[in-house]
């Protein structure tokens, strides 16, 4: 079963205010097998509400306002799905008392507007809030002949997240037949896009019930997979079986399988072989060194490096020969080779690692555009070095050129 989620507020329109309920709502309904399939922010404007509202409840099994349920003039939900619905509000008489007696309690008269917190759709059922005045809704009803699950909740997160979790999900609970969702996460470096979706879209095509998204996403490719089946088994399995295959056919592109990042992963490859790890880096300016400690017991195995921006540093810290950059200059595959080799002896680690390039925006020569960037690695008894032309700008290529690094360390230790 699908849900839709719309949220009510003019000022979920500007710069300044996010709707982030969706984003709770959906997390549980997820944990229901339900998927969200679509979202709408509206203003608190009658017109655009009812259209809206039609819009969703004509499409969609499962439709949840919120917000909008407060007094003011602008609170407008309570009366624009009665519209759209046709089911006409019923102030209840019980709820009034119950308003009447929380201002009474707080010693104050109750302005004449907040009685409309009072009214209920016909047949609705209304949930109590404790954390506010405006109670909300649950219909289990019909929309042109067919049957919905229609929610109205108030906008102040820390009034729905209880009132969804406590009266909504069990309500939902009972109506609907068990679904269970498994998701998996493999990440792939060092592919495109393109190139990852036409190797993977045979395979996921034949998983009828699993939803594969392809995302790019930080310099890697993100393949998530989403299986829905009547038991949580059944779904882990479908999931698996497709990661299985998807592995075998994107071979050790594929680098994590269980959300990790690339810096996590080649620490664990490292902390394996016992193998230690030092960086001579130039255009990434530190961002491999930082990447590399930002995972928590790195000092396990990276000894550190040199950021040797200038060409004297080159020199007199890693020791690339002065011929070197004189000859080929300093972004160049012999000055990446020295830098990593240069590091490795300083360092005396198992790895070293170079990195050089030109992350623009200036910098340029004819020979040598923005972006072009020589990535070396070494055991200490063979060093490879890639020469890469990354796209984009200076954070870009800078990430790019990291990330690659990162890759080149990994297949090492493969
Ligand atoms: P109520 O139904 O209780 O009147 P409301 O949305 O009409 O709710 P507002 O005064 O508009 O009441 O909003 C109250 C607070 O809740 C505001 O800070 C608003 O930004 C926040 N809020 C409303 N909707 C959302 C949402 N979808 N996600 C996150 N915050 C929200
Ligand atoms: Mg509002």
């Amino acid at each position: 079963m699908n849900a839709e989620i719309i949220a009510i507020g003019s000022e979920l329109l500007t710069p300044f205010h996010q709707d982030t309920n969706s984003l709770f709502i959906t997390e549980k309904l997820n944990t229901l097998g339900v998927e969200v399939t679509f979202k709408s922010v509206v203003g608190d404007s009658r017109a655009n509400l009812v259209s809206v509202a039609r819009i969703a409840l004509a499409r969609t099994d499962i439709v949840i306002f919120m917000g909008g349920l407060g007094p003011t003039e602008d609170d407008l939900t309570r009366e624009s799905v009665s519209e759209a619905m046709r089911l006409p509000l019923k102030r209840d008489p019980d709820l009034l008392a119950d308003l009447y007696a929380r201002f009474a309690a707080r010693r104050i008269k109750m302005p004449e507007n907040n009685q409309r917190q009072a009214d209920v759709l016909d047949g609705a059922a209304s949930l109590p809030n404790a954390k506010g005045t405006a109670p909300g809704q649950w219909i289990d009803g019909q929309y042109e002949g067919r049957d919905k699950f229609v929610m109205l909740l108030p906008g102040p997160p820390y009034e729905l997240k209880p009132m969804f979790e406590e009266q909504c999900l069990p309500r939902l609970r009972e109506k609907l037949p068990p679904l269970f969702i498994a998701t998996r996460t493999l990440k792939v470096a060092m592919m495109g896009e393109g190139e990852c979706d036409s190797r993977s879209a045979p395979i996921y095509r034949k998983y009828e019930r699993v939803q594969t998204t392809v995302l790019f996403k930080h310099g890697e490719v993100q393949l998530h997979l989403r299986g829905r089946a009547s038991t949580a088994l059944e779904a882990q399995d479908m999931v698996e079986k497709l990661a299985e295959e998807l592995e075998d056919e994107l071979g050790d592109h594929v680098f994590s399988t269980a959300g990790e990042s690339l810096e996590q992963i080649v620490g664990y490859f490292l902390q394996m072989r016992t193998a230690t790890l030092a960086v001579a880096e130039s255009c990434t300016g530190g961002l491999f060194s930082q990447r590399i400690t930002s995972i928590p017991g790195s000092s396990r195995y990276f000894l550190g490096g040199v950021v040797s921006y200038d060409d004297e540093i080159k020199k007199l810290l890693v020791g690339v020969p002065p011929m070197l950059i004189k000859e080929h200059g300093a972004v160049s595959k012999p000055v990446a080779q020295a830098l990593a080799e240069g590091i490795r002896r300083k360092c005396n680690s198992t790895l070293g690692v170079g990195i050089t390039g030109i992350a623009g925006p200036g910098g340029a020569t004819d020979e040598k555009p923005v972006g072009l960037v020589f990535i070396a690695v070494t055991d200490g008894r063979v060093t490879d070095v890639v020469e890469r032309q990354f796209p984009g700008d200076r954070e870009r290529i800078r990430w790019f050129a990291s990330q690659l690094a990162l890759d080149m360390v990994r297949r090492k230790l493969l």
